[in-house]
This record gives structure tokens, sequence and C-alpha cells, in this order.
């Protein structure tokens, strides 16, 4: 079936992003000017409007800064979804970056400061979407087609 959700339009600078994220691995940029990491991907550092900016592979793992269950008063296109959790995730590269929970047992034994890693929902051709699971967890999503 289709993907019919919101995608993200692929820009000159997210082009690397999306590709890695088609290899399964997850990018943030690096601002060579101020020495920071930033998310999402930008053309300009959010922190001192330095433009040398690169990517740089991150660890895919970080932890759990914050999280809610939907349930009720989900947007139209994910409505099909519900229930399913949002969250925040701090990853080892010091950037926090929003996403959905995946791959978890029990929503109630979930806490803030777990240790999760990104898992890559393929939804087109072009692009994959980073989705974190719990470290240890061996969900993963189907391949497309
Ligand atoms: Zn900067």
């Amino acid at each position: 079936m289709a993907y019919t959700k919101p995608l993200p339009k692929i820009r000159p600078y997210t082009k690397e992003f999306w590709e890695a994220a088609k290899r399964g691995e997850l990018l943030v940029q690096h601002c060579d000017d101020c020495d920071r990491n930033i998310f999402y991907p930008r053309e300009v550092c959010p922190k001192c409007k330095g433009k040398n900016l690169k990517y740089i592979k991150a660890t895919g793992r970080g932890k759990l800064f914050s999280f809610s269950l939907v349930e009720k008063g989900a947007p139209p296109d994910f409505k099909e979804d519900v229930p399913y959790v949002i969250c925040m995730v701090d990853l080892d590269e010091k950037v926090r970056l929003g996403s959905m929970l995946v791959g978890y047992d029990d929503y109630w034994a979930l806490k803030p400061n777990m240790e999760v890693e990104v898992v890559f929902h393929p939804v087109t051709e072009e692009i994959s979407l980073p989705k974190f699971k719990p470290v240890g967890s061996d969900f993963t999503f189907p391949e497309l087609g």
C-alpha cells in the first residue's frame, strides 16, 4: 500500500541526510565555525549563523528525553496509527530530535533517559524515516514493496 502521510521534501542541503537514511545511517550536522552539532539539517547554523556545516555520522543511539502516548486528537493522516508514541530523543551527539517510538512492549514501563536507538522506516524509494526503539528491541520495519 502506498504511503499517504506527509513526507519531507528533499532539499539540496538535506539530500545527503536522506541518502544516508536510506542506507540505515543517521547523520547530524556539525558547524565548523562554532564547533557544535546541530539538528535538524539547515543551510545556516542556528547558533552562530555560520555556513560551514558538514554532515557527521551519528551513533544512532541516545536517551529518551520525553515521550507521549497519542490516543486522541491525532492529525487526520495519523488517525489509523493510534495509539502511537511520539518522542524527543537526546542523541549521543548532543542534539535533540523529535520522532516516534516503536518496538516497545509496554508504554507504562517507558522511562525518561531510557536508552534508545534509531530504526529506519522505509516509506518511499527516496525516504526512510528515522524512528526510535528501546536498545535491545529486535523490532524492524518491513522493506518496501
Ligand atoms: Zn555554528
